[in-house]
């Protein structure tokens, strides 16, 4: 038999993910569990794969087999699809497998033209009804399928309001909307140069065809990309019946969560609309109403909406996003789906249900995405400011945090501030799918339009963006420029600060504190930790990073990058000197003015991290990078010197380099200048001495990491000079302290002869920053000006220098794990290129085997999660619980 490509509801269930989409899957599991659900049939994932490898074509076969699946829902619905005395009406939407809102497109009222419409005018004795739903039709439809924007017809709809002295689209008669309809229909007509299409047959077929073409839209592509959803996924598209929240007064429709998405508190949360449809809700344009009005306005409805609720959680065993619409006073559930949470939410869910009994310990870590842990950890308002302050106004808190930063009024001026290193504030009606990488890239967002469900409201959330919805009381101008509140002008580039905790709007620049942490967030921390296997360090230079890490759960530092310590204004100046010196003697004067500095840098370090191992990374970056290049600065340090100005600039052009990325720097400095190694050497040594004596408990052991090694004699050249200066000192001491050395393996030759280095290094860390560069052959500070290119024709989908490219930069990794295991069995593997901090990575790092991934401060909580979800994935034989 030929592969199935369309399932009715009834065929499906939840386990069938991949094929039907989230959406789809989740409707035929809501089918068997004998939930209200309009029927409806799922054209599978793999016929939008087929749609592209068919060159953008449906295939006859699957077209035939979406009829055939239609004539099996009329005989369910006891209504024809197109019909003169009983019409079926579908809705067309798209589903995912992971859940992308308002990514991608969807068409209601689909079947209805002039003549259907007439029918359904008179069935329902409702022509104002009928025709409100004919106008959203073509609307929809055309913006979805035909490009011709939404918006557009938005305005033709508000100059009728003017026309007819109306503030609500409710208050249009009948009469009002046929003419509507015939505006709409001369519009389409003039832009597309034909007539809206009145064959339903032909209607659905291209509402597929758009989802389908709308999987690579431009927005998709980006969200796909900063949630980690490939592209090979495709979307399935859902046909499904219409039920109307758009009837009448006994008519509604509703979007809720089982639990409060901003706090996860338990209790049904949401809000509806009478006589609507669902886009109403979520497009802001009207307010809505919260769930408890229900209940006064329709009990039992509400009642049944809550046991289903109810139902639906414990089924999933997690808190739940459901779409609902109300049909003459019956229920219908229209979707449902595990619901998009804060990260204060999501801890609270999942230590909740563990609670509750309906999950374990470990489903409930594998349930928090730790990227979303990001927005737990960063600023709140100075409370001292936020006292003083006084608020100009307020809208919704709909996405908890504090944002400061210049107002702009368009996701493209977004972009562009943002380019030029300005924080801003997206500041928009409301917002729409298009806005997606303005938002990404703003401080915060804020709406004068919608509600808590709406587009701006659930996309902040999802990103962890603070957001303020819905502040009506704002005067937009937004072609001008500007917007008025509470008796102010905020002109674009103005400071504004948003509490996304409180809904609260500032006039001014207020001043943030660090973010602090909570008992879920402790105990689910708690429970990762567990069940986790790899360590997690940081990336550290300076006590308070290594103190801010510490108190974020690092085990140790995995680099200290010590050039680091030399750009300070007093340490820059012997640095200079050391570099330009012409004699070993001079340098070696140089370096003894440097010798303490360090010194007590190490000390610092090594007291923050109590006993904790400490990865301390040799000088690595080229030497020039130090040099003077203002006038005024040449002539001090060659005054200095003792040198000419001449002598001296002559000195800096030598060190010119073409591309000092692949030039004199890492271990290479070391292998010429040997003298700096022993200084660095001493400075170790010496500060763990003194540190260890200072603290009998702790067992201070330094790590010494030599950077850029491609050659195992290079190692070894260096590693000699760092043993015998080590030791002289330690013997000296009387300590016996003891002490590694190692390297980093961040060069490819390094991968592939990782067995002989192996022999003279204690450890490896693997440098992935410049292993991706050298391994690509692209600059790490120059991919940036043409990956967007290799994005668009899909060459790449994702920035590898943020997510290792397992296939093959994740090649060298496991071939230097396997040969270096080879030659020295109790090597000690750990990574600390900017990987070591990205879930995904940390998953592959974990399978290779490696002890230990390092990452900034403010990750190490995000790399504590994801190792533990990397091994509880591996337990359970790779399936993955966790949500996208
Ligand atoms: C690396 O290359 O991955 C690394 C950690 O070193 P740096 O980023 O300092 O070059
Ligand atoms: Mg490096």
């Amino acid at each position: 038999m030929s592969k199935k490509y369309v399932y009715l509801f009834s065929e499906g269930n939840a386990t069938m993910r991949e094929l039907l989409g989230g959406k789809g899957c989740n409707l035929a599991e809501m089918t068997v569990l004998g939930m209200p659900v309009p029927q409806g049939f799922t054209v599978t994932t793999e016929a939008c794969t087929r749609y592209y490898d068919d060159n953008k074509k449906i295939a006859p076969e699957i077209v035939d087999e979406i009829f055939a699946n239609m004539k099996k829902l009329e005989d369910i619905a006891g209504k024809k699809f197109g019909d003169k005395s009983n019409p079926l009406l579908v809705s067309v939407r798209s589903g995912a497998r992971a859940s992308m809102p308002g990514m991608m497109d969807t068409v209601l009222n689909l079947g209805l033209n002039d003549e259907v419409v007439e029918v359904v005018a008179k069935l329902t004795g409702k022509p104002a009804f009928a025709y409100d739903s004919y106008r959203r039709f073509i609307q929809m439809f055309s913006d979805v399928v035909m490009e011709v924007p939404k918006s557009s017809f938005e305005k033709i709809i508000d100059e009728m309001k003017e026309e007819r002295g109306i503030k609500l689209d409710t208050e249009f008669t009948a009469d009002d909307l046929k003419t509507m309809v015939d505006r709409f229909k001369a519009y389409f007509k003039e832009q597309k140069g034909i007539d809206f299409p009145t064959d339903p047959r032909d209607q659905l077929i291209e509402a597929v065809t758009a989802v389908f073409r709308s999987w690579d839209n431009p927005r998709a592509n980006y969200y796909r990309r900063m949630n980690d959803i490939p592209y090979s996924w495709g979307t399935a598209v859902n046909v499904q019946m219409m039920v109307f929240g758009n009837m009448g007064d006994d008519c509604g429709t509703g979007v809720a969560f089982t639990r409060d998405p901003s706090t996860g508190e338990n209790k049904l949360y949401g809000e509806f609309l009478m006589n609507a449809q669902g886009e109403d809700v979520v497009a802001g344009i009207r307010t809505p109403l919260p769930m408890d009005k229900l209940a006064e306005i329709m009990p039992e409805v509400h009642a049944e909406f809550a046991a289903t609720a109810k139902k639906l959680e414990t089924h999933y065993r997690d808190m739940q996003d459901m779409e609902f619409t109300i049909e003459r006073g019956k229920l219908y559930m229209l979707q449902t789906r595990n619901g998009k949470r804060t990260a204060a939410a999501a801890l609270r869910v999942a230590t909740d249900l563990v609670k509750e009994g309906l999950i374990t310990k470990e489903e409930a870590v594998l349930m928090v995405d730790p990227k979303s842990l990001d927005s737990l950890l960063h600023p709140q308002f100075d409370t001292k400011a936020l006292k003083a302050a006084t608020p100009l106004g307020a809208g919704l808190p709909a996405s908890p945090g504090a944002a400061c930063g210049r107002v702009v009024f368009t996701a493209e001026a977004a972009v562009e501030w943002y380019g030029k290193g300005e924080k801003v504030i997206l500041t928009r009606l409301e917002t729409s799918p298009e806005d997606i990488e303005g938002m990404n890239l703003a401080q915060g967002i804020l709406t004068v339009r919608g509600g808590m469900t709406s587009h701006a409201a659930v996309v902040a959330r999802g990103m962890g963006r603070c957001c303020v919805a819905g502040c009506g009381d704002i005067g937009m101008h937004e072609k001008e420029k500007y917007f008025t509140l509470g008796g102010k002008t905020i002109k674009e580039g103005d400071y504004i600060s948003l509490n996304g905790s409180t809904g609260n709007i500032y006039g001014e620049a207020l001043p943030t504190v660090e973010a602090t942490i909570g008992g879920d967030f402790e105990t689910l921390m708690a429970w990762a930790d567990e069940a986790r296997t790899l360590k997690i360090r940081t990336n550290a230079d300076t006590p308070r990073d290594a103190e801010q890490a510490l108190s974020f759960g690092a085990e140790g530092i995995g680099l200290c990058r010590t050039e680091h310590m030399f750009f300070e204004a007093d340490r820059i100046k012997a640095m200079r000197e050391m570099i330009v010196s012409s004699s070993e003697e001079q340098r070696r004067a140089a370096l003894n003015k440097l010798l303490p500095i360090q010194r007590s840098d190490f000390e610092g370090i090594y007291e923050a991290m109590q006993g904790n191992p400490v990865t301390i990374r040799y000088l690595d970056p080229p030497l020039h990078e130090f040099l003077p290049t203002n006038e005024g600065d040449i002539e001090a340090l060659a005054k200095e010197m003792n040198m000419s100005v001449a002598d001296l600039k002559a000195v800096i052009d030598s060190l010119h380099e073409f591309n000092p990325m692949m030039g004199f720097r890492g271990c290479r400095l070391a292998v010429a200048y040997p003298e700096i190694a022993e200084m660095q050497t001493r400075a170790v040594i010496e500060a763990a001495i003194n540190v260890q004596k200072k603290h009998a408990d702790w067992n201070v052991v330094p790590e010494i990491m030599i950077p850029l090694v491609g050659e195992v004699k290079e190692l070894a050249f260096v590693k000699s000079i760092v043993v015998k200066t080590a030791d002289e000192i330690i013997a000296a001491s009387g300590t016996g302290l003891k002490y590694l050395v190692g390297t980093m393996i961040e060069i490819p030759r390094a991968c592939m002869t990782a067995d002989e280095i192996a022999t003279e290094a204690d450890f490896f860390s693997f440098g992935t920053n410049d292993l991706t560069q050298m391994g690509f052959g692209f600059s790490r500070d120059d991919a940036g000006n043409f990956l967007d290119h290799y994005y668009d024709k899909k060459i790449y989908e994702n920035d590898p220098f943020a997510k290792l490219d397992q296939n093959g930069i994740g090649k060298l990794v496991e071939n230097a794990v396997r040969l270096g295991k080879q030659s020295r069995p109790d090597i000690k593997l750990g990574v600390c290129g900017e990987h070591g901090g990205d879930p995904s990575s940390i998953e592959f790092f974990h399978k290779v085997g490696l002890a230990y991934v390092s990452c900034s401060p403010f990750r190490v909580p995000i790399a504590r999660l994801a190792a533990a979800q990397a091994a509880i994935n591996e337990k359970r034989g790779g399936e993955n619980l966790g949500q996208k």
